[in-house]
């Protein structure tokens, strides 16, 4: 079977059981979403959403992109983020990186790799305002703070946003969080409870 094939029999498969568990499962979802939660998260095929908290299709609106970064200018991100907060009205907003994140890692060094290096210019200018903690750092433990302490402006700049200052001006209940997670065990850590942050992975 090719690689292909294999996928569309997975889902063929997936379908099933899931049917078998709840027959009215796909019905139900048909008619209309209602997640609670909004994911801004890497697109790095080791960290999905849905999966890594233990959520079903209809539980979570997902936005990724190569590093997690919520910018200003980012109509893609600020549209997912409105029609989440506005119109599904979600009640949190999970903004979840990982260590060990290849842009983050990639933002660190000085090669090159084309149109993305544009996208990453957000990390180095994350960097140099950090510059001087970042300095005391050996390789492996700037790499993990810095992957931290993007989660962290990530979700200052979801806070900062037009969208959640109206969400809030309204009286309406929204949440940020910041996650970083660890391709090594599989758990999450949650920032903002450890505000020291620098959990090393
Ligand atoms: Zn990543």
């Amino acid at each position: 079977m090719s690689e292909i094939k294999q996928l569309l029999s997975n889902n063929e498969a997936w379908s099933e059981q899931i049917k078998k568990d709840d027959p009215e499962f796909f019905n139900k979802l048909a008619k209309q979403q209602s997640p609670e939660y909004l994911w801004i998260g890497c697109s790095d095929s080791r960290v999905p959403a849905n999966q890594i908290v233990g959520l079903l299709p209809g539980d979570i609106f997902v936005h990724r992109n190569v590093a997690n970064l919520v910018v200003h200018t980012d109509f893609n991100c600020l549209s997912v983020l409105q029609y989440a907060v506005d119109v599904l009205k979600v009640r949190h907003v999970i903004v979840c990186g990982h260590y060990g994140c290849g842009g983050v890692d990639a933002a660190l060094g000085n090669q090159q790799f084309g149109l993305i290096d544009n996208w990453l210019g957000h990390i180095k200018d994350l960097a140099y305002k950090h510059r001087e903690e970042l300095s005391q750092l050996n390789s492996h433990d700037k790499s993990a703070r810095m992957c931290e302490l993007n989660v962290m402006e990530q979700a200052d700049n979801v806070k900062r946003s037009n969208i959640i200052k109206d969400a809030r001006a309204r009286g309406q209940f929204v949440q940020i969080h910041s996650w970083i997670y660890s391709l090594r065990n599989g758990r999450v850590t949650d920032l903002d409870n450890s505000p020291k942050g620098f959990k090393h992975d």
